[in-house]
């Protein structure tokens, strides 16, 4: 006879939303029981996603860097690159950060029990696993993440033909890969194959890498991954895929002119969607929208009040920090605490080359939407410290409310962009105005200079980019104008200044297109 378990909390799930729900609540005083299916806790983010390839990103990170010091006179040798070694260490850094998730449980009281679960009633899970354990509760946080997107036609029995999950597996090292997907964890993975030496061709079927992104943050990125892959198919779809002698043959819409249409790994990006399939829901109040994530309110309950929905089942965007930070939430308030998500900006970061940061409201967002933005641009070639690290190829943006002069997005494109972004967060999230970042004062020479630098370009009031104001027509609000007279590269502050002014006027008039958009 299977045990039976009663929980004031069961959370089912034990990724960065899961323990970071089941903590929270065990620290507030409530009896928790987390389950999850794999045999460790930490979910996608922690052994198939986020850490791994972070892990990955940074070795890739480091040959790319040695290979361009030698622009500066540093040569060193080619690298001796040891997969087989390289994916145990990424091992090593997962299974520590487990343990120590396994440890805080312990200290914490919270029970982990492994097994598969679904729902056996509105009230109860039923785990299926070595023992059989039926976990009664109180209130449930489901926190069951989400899953690659399968092609059904594309599953070849060669096995070559894989998804993130296996990708993140980097040995035995393919001469060439294909990735089907220009989003971010294709051109993450892409390009930790291409810095270890496989020759990597990236299909998207939109016109842009990065879908959905402001395309001045996108365009660095797709002039990096033109030079580093070997083919970057845009407005392309692949048509089929067969294993024939030595690999993966495929077929595409558009005309694709490399050489290799024959591939050793093909992996296939095309986005996650939730697990909300096979979790008994049927047997709850819990619905679920036309994309399968679970409908929740700003409290994270579902359609059943004592039901939670957190992480990437509830929503997009689908980001680790975003997950945790729902947990918390959800934690909060069924421990009878006045919290809810009032959250104003995500952050989101692609850890490529050059890194991709936004948070808060986009220009393609306020496009889409209808709603006006004023934007101002700090140009990284402007910047001392982006110069010393030849990263000059950044750009970071503001954009802020033209009513209220707040902040109420920040976009960076550029080496540090993930750890910079934060102060965007904090900007938005504070209701900053822009005269606040303006009048911070950044340490020199710091990349986190070009946030000031922005807001100043904004005011008309930057050093380092010609950009003077002047009294706007309408509303009060100041445009930044170019003036290139006083410069001594005169095109080139010119081009600053008039980048600086468009932004600025592209703002002006209600949804006003961008030349920067695509
Ligand atoms: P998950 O982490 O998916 O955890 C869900 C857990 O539920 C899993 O452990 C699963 O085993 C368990 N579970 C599911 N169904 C059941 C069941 N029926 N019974 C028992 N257990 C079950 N996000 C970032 O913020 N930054 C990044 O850099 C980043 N990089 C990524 C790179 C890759 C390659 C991938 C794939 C994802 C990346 N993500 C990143 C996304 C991030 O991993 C997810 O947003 C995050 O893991 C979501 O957390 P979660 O707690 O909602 O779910």
């Amino acid at each position: 006879m299977a045990e039976t378990i009663a929980a004031d909390v069961l959370v089912l799930g034990a990724g960065p939303g899961g323990y970071a729900a089941a903590f929270r609540a065990a620290d507030l005083g409530m009896q928790v029981v987390m389950v999850d299916r794999a045999p460790r806790p930490g979910g996608i983010c922690l052994h198939h996603g986020c850490i791994p390839s972070k892990a990955l990103l940074h070795a890739g990170d480091m040959i790319r860097r040695a290979r361009e010091a030698e622009h500066y006179g540093l040569r060193f040798g080619e690298p001796q690159i040891d997969t087989e070694k390289l994916d145990g260490w990424k091992q090593q850094v997962i299974d520590e950060l487990a343990a120590g998730i396994d440890a805080l449980a312990e200290q914490r009281d919270v029970r982990i029990v492994h097994g598969r679960a679904h729902f056996a009633g509105p009230d109860r899970i039923e785990v299926l696993g070595e023992h059989a354990v039926m976990i009664t509760f109180k209130h449930c946080i489901i926190a069951t993440g989400s899953r690659s997107v399968q092609v059904r036609d594309w599953r070849l029995p060669s096995g070559r033909v894989v998804d993130s999950y296996d990708a993140l597996n980097i040995h035995p090292l393919p001469e060439n890969l294909l990735v089907i997907g220009g989003g971010y964890i294709g051109l993450e993975l892409g390009q930790v194959y291409s810095a270890l030496g496989t020759r990597v061709q990236v299909v998207e079927v939109t016109e842009g890498v990065l879908p959905g992104v402001d395309r001045d943050l996108a365009r660095p990125l797709q002039q990096r991954i033109d030079e580093m892959f070997v083919g970057v198919h845009l407005d392309t779809r692949v048509t089929g895929l067969k294993d024939v002698e030595g690999g993966v043959k495929a077929s595409f819409s558009g005309e694709v002119t490399e050489p290799d249409t024959v591939f050793d790994k093909v992996l296939v990006a095309v986005g996650r969607r939730p697990n909300s399939d096979g979790i008994g829901l049927e047997n709850t109040e819990v619905s679920v929208d036309d994309q399968g994530f679970i409908i929740n309110d700003a409290q994270h309950r579902t359609t059943q009040a004592n039901i939670y929905a957190i992480g990437d089942v509830a929503g997009q965007p689908m980001l680790a920090h975003k997950a945790s930070y729902e947990g918390k939430v959800a934690a909060e308030v069924l421990t009878g605490a006045a919290s809810a998500d009032d959250r104003r900006a995500v952050p989101a970061v692609v850890f490529t080359d050059p890194e991709v940061a936004w948070c808060g409201v986009t220009e393609t967002q306020a496009q889409q939407e209808g709603f006006e933005v004023a934007v101002a641009r700090f140009p990284w070639k402007r910047s001392g410290r982006a110069q010393t690290l030849g990263s000059t190829e950044g750009m970071t943006k503001v954009i802020v409310d033209p009513a209220t002069n707040r902040i109420i997005g920040v976009g960076i494109v550029g080496r540090g962009a993930d750890n910079m972004i934060s102060e965007g967060v904090f900007a938005c999230e504070m209701g900053a105005s822009v005269e606040d970042l303006a009048r911070s004062i950044h340490p020199h020479p710091t990349l986190s200079e070009t946030l000031s630098g922005a807001a100043e370009v904004f005011l008309g009031s930057a050093t380092d980019v010609l950009a003077r104001k002047r009294p706007q027509r309408t509303g009060g609000k100041q445009e930044t104008e170019p003036d290139a007279s006083d410069s001594e590269d005169e095109n080139d502050g010119k081009d600053e200044a008039e980048h600086a002014n468009e932004d600025s006027a592209a703002s002006d008039g209600p949804n006003e297109p961008n030349d920067d958009q695509g």
